[in-house]
């Protein structure tokens, strides 16, 4: 994808909209106008059924039902609903969060809320290639844990996560399991039945929808409710009111259902991209190591560090050529290292020399050769 000259190389912060995604949008944006919760007029139903087509399409291909689907204004809410929500809606006998060190910010800072107001959280950690360790988390499980969250797939390394079998762990012992799947569709086919997680969460801008909605999946088998964070019109079973916003999640939807269709296809070319741009970058010199090599990961991310080099300078050297990131966008401006780097052992001087590049949909050869070509003149 080419904006003003500008390789775009930052998928997993966030994805262009498709454009047959916002073509969709568009035409509804003017005619599905009604409150979907209008159950007085008919524009009101209408609005009501493009709703709840969004919600079936999404389900389907998840395998989940549409009764199991919360539209969220992304991620970060379906997670805070999922870890604090799940955490004030245990047992008084549960009363510890177990979560990975590599969750996003939108986890952690979520079971830290819970930790000021009575909860112990527990940090499980991961390997130097970036895999949580099973044997801890089993370790630390037992019948006081409320939540245990850990993400499907890694949004610094990419790095895919035992998701299943973790589910599998907090089952044993009773506890609400949550993932993050924000990062899953685009890594793999998602099957919810399969993971056995009780709750996931996802968001639409990182499957080439529209930000500012996202889904929490919740099981019907769950062992309890997480309680809502807000309150008002009960909307979304009273778990997450507020009145929905149809075009929204319609693009939500249509997004879902072009993965659906061709995701598969569309992950072995981007993975055989990335591999090419990979390999690109290794013979401008022997400073590069892909981060977690021999992890399985995302298809499209290309985490690397580039020994004495300052990772923050190149990018900027590589403006406006290149769009990629030191990692998550939703850490950035935080100083220090990464919290995902520092979990897998690296120094803050190997992590200062880490960046993201992720390539996706819209990427093709010519951007891989001119995004080389310009971090080669950018390292001179
Ligand atoms: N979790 C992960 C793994 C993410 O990559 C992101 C987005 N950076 C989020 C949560 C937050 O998602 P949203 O932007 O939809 O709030």
């Amino acid at each position: 994808m080419l904006i003003d000259g500008t390789v775009y190389l930052d998928y997993q912060a966030a994805t262009p909209v498709d454009p047959r995604v916002a073509e969709e949008m568009a035409i509804l944006m003017t005619v599905d106008f009604a409150n979907p919760s209008s159950d007085d007029h008919s524009l009101g139903w209408r609005a009501r059924r493009s709703i709840e087509l969004s919600r079936t399409t999404i389900a389907d291909a998840w395998g989940a039902g549409p009764d199991e689907i919360i539209f969220t204004s992304g991620a970060t809410e379906a997670n805070n609903i999922a870890v604090l929500g799940g955490a004030l809606g245990a047992p008084s006998t549960r009363r510890r969060l177990v979560v990975s060190a590599i969750e996003h910010k939108a986890v952690l800072e979520a079971a830290y809320a819970a930790e000021r107001i009575g909860f112990a959280v527990e940090i499980i950690p991961v390997g130097a290639d970036g895999i949580v360790e099973l044997a801890a988390l089993r370790r630390s499980l037992d019948e006081t844990v409320a939540v245990v969250s850990v993400m499907a797939v890694n949004n610094e390394t990419g790095v895919v996560q035992p998701i299943q079998q973790v589910a599998e762990l907090a089952a044993q012992v009773g506890a609400l399991s949550h993932c993050d799947a924000t990062q899953a569709p685009l890594a793999g086919d998602v099957d919810l039945i399969t993971w056995g997680v009780d709750a996931a969460s996802f968001s639409s801008h990182k499957l080439y929808g529209p930000k500012g909605v996202g889904a929490l999946y919740l099981s019907s088998q769950r062992p309890w409710t997480p309680r809502p964070l807000i309150f008002g019109g009960g909307q979304e079973e009273g778990i997450r009111p507020g009145t929905l916003p149809t075009p929204l999640c319609v693009g939500f939807a249509k997004a879902v259902d072009i993965l659906r269709q061709g995701g598969e296809v569309e992950r072995t070319h981007v993975a055989q991209l990335r591999d090419d741009f990979v390999a690109g970058i290794q013979r401008l010199g022997s400073r590069f190591k892909l981060t977690a090599a021999h992890a399985q990961r995302h298809p499209g991310n290309a985490h690397m560090t580039l020994s004495g080099v300052d990772a923050a300078d190149l990018l900027i050297r590589l403006q406006p050529a290149v769009a990629a990131s030191l990692g998550s966008a939703c850490t950035s401006g935080v100083i220090g290292p990464s919290h995902v780097l520092s979990a897998m052992g690296l120094s803050d001087d190997e992590a200062a020399s880490c960046i993201r590049f992720s390539l996706g949909r819209f990427s093709d050869e010519d951007q891989v050769a001119q995004a080389l070509e310009a971090i080669q003149a950018a390292l001179r």
